[in-house]
């Protein structure tokens, strides 16, 4: 097993990935941001470095800064969390060239992935169906991406290749507009990703979002562990996520996993990893890999019982993966809340100390976050300060522990989203399931 492990990140998944090492008797070192000392993993780590001030470009993004904690407390490996370095190519390299496991993807594999052109070029030769769209990336000749765009057909969506948490991306509904889009997608890239390579897709109107989780041990075996429905969104930004996908066939289920999965032996993908689709009227189409434990891994635990962080652990170590994939049974129905520190009216960030915190609880009831009383949101950060997740053993059960543990939870001293997760959870068209990924803004009237 790993020895000693560096947590290269902060807030509710530093504490997860903090658990888990424990439970393997793996111990850990935090690093943190002088505005971070009071987090509960620093606290509850076997060593802790400061790695500069507030700003994430001066702590989390700051490669030199965490390969030196890696050094100074001799640790062996480094788990990039989500967010931050996690997708970082150079990042991964510098871990491995240092010495160092990184816990995840090969730089190679997050390189390729990291880059949408060529992750959905890797994915039309493995056999992953794809959006129809450019196949590649847009040149400067105007006549041939209007010609693209009619043989496409509008709606069309622009996307840069470079990038990510739903940035980087715009909606064309008429020829007229298209040149002046992919121009301003363009220089938008450029300032955000340092990458000015965009491409274009068809944009599908009323699809879901369901994603693939995989785990690859990096020698050319891989599983699927199901998948997650993530299609209540908010400007690209997953709200609710669920496992298993409503309405999905277990035979439907079985057919994409298991192609998610040969393109991961194919790859000789190491880590988590997963494979994120659109889903419009049966048809699966493939929009992006992330090379990373994603948020909402939770949901995929409860149903599947495996621990996803405890796989990447093992993995990294040499290990392999834990089970088959005639192992992998999906029991029950799992569903988690994303909570943030913001205005549920107008989504505004909302930092400051928590006065007062319960916990919900109770059967099928699991609480993921870094929060505590007294505790304090300091406002360079993400806004979300935990996931609320409930099991039960159908949809309606988790549903209704869902209902119940969110009238349950006491958050005071700051705004929470609490009062619209509320909403959220016992909106008839949800509560039916397969609402689309326009449903929430349509619901809030954006
Ligand atoms: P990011 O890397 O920023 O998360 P994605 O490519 O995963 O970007 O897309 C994020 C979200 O944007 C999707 O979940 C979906 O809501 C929307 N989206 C992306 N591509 C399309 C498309 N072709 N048609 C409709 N919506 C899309």
């Amino acid at each position: 097993m790993l020895e000693k492990v560096v947590i290269a990140n902060r807030g509710e998944i530093a504490l997860r990935i903090l658990r888990s090492c424990h439970e393997l008797g793996i111990s850990t070192v935090a690093v943190y941001s002088e505005a971070d000392r009071d987090l509960k993993h620093v606290l509850l780590a076997d060593e802790s470095v400061c790695i500069g001030p507030a700003s994430s470009a001066d702590s989390y993004l700051n490669i030199p800064a965490i390969i030196s904690a890696a050094e100074v407390t001799d640790a062996s490996a480094i788990h990039p969390g989500y967010g931050f370095l996690s997708e970082n190519d150079d990042f991964a390299e510098q871990v491995e060239r240092s010495g160092f496991i990184f816990i995840g993807p090969r730089p190679e594999t997050i390189r390729t992935m990291g880059d949408k052109v060529a992750a959905i070029r890797a994915m039309q030769e493995t056999g992953v169906p794809c959006v129809p769209g450019s196949d590649g990336p847009l040149g400067d000749d105007d006549d041939k991406n209007l010609e693209l765009g009619r043989s496409i057909g509008y709606p069309i969506i622009i996307k840069a290749a470079g990038g990510g948490g739903g940035r980087g991306m715009r909606v064309v509904h008429a020829e007229a507009a298209l040149l002046g889009a992919i121009s301003l997608t363009r220089t938008e890239a450029k300032n955000a990703f340092n990458n000015d390579v965009v491409y274009m897709e068809k944009f599908l109107q009323t699809p879901r979002h369901i994603e693939f989780q995989v785990l690859g041990d990096g020698e050319g075996d891989a599983i699927h562990l199901g998948e997650r429905d993530c299609s209540m969104q908010r400007r690209h930004q997953k709200v609710v996520e669920e496992a298993p996908a409503p309405g999905i066939s277990e035979e439907l289920r079985q057919e994409m996993g298991q192609r998610c999965a040969d393109a991961c032996k194919k790859l000789k993908y190491r880590g988590a990893g997963t494979f994120e689709f659109l889903f419009e009227d049966g048809e699966f189409y493939f929009i992006e890999m992330n090379t990373r434990v994603q948020v909402e891994h939770p949901v995929t635990e409860m149903v599947t019982g495996i621990d996803i962080v405890k796989e990447q652990l093992n993995i990294a170590a040499g290990n392999g993966l834990s089970c088959r994939q005639e192992d992998v049974r999906l029991r029950g129905h799992a569903i988690e809340c994303r909570i943030n520190a913001e205005d549920p009216e107008n989504f505004m960030p909302s930092p400051g100390t928590i006065t007062n915190y319960h916990a919900p609880g109770g059967p099928g009831i699991r609480m993921e976050t870094h929060i505590y009383n007294g505790y304090r949101v300091p406002p360079y950060y993400d806004s979300m300060i935990g996931k609320l997740v409930a099991y039960g053993e159908t949809r309606e059960s988790a549903l209704a522990r869902m209902r119940v543990a969110l009238n349950e939870i006491v958050i005071e001293g700051i705004k929470s989203n609490v009062p619209l997760q509320s909403d959220i959870i016992t909106d008839a068209a949800f509560m039916a399931g397969g609402t689309d990924i326009h449903y929430l803004e349509k619901k809030l009237g954006l």
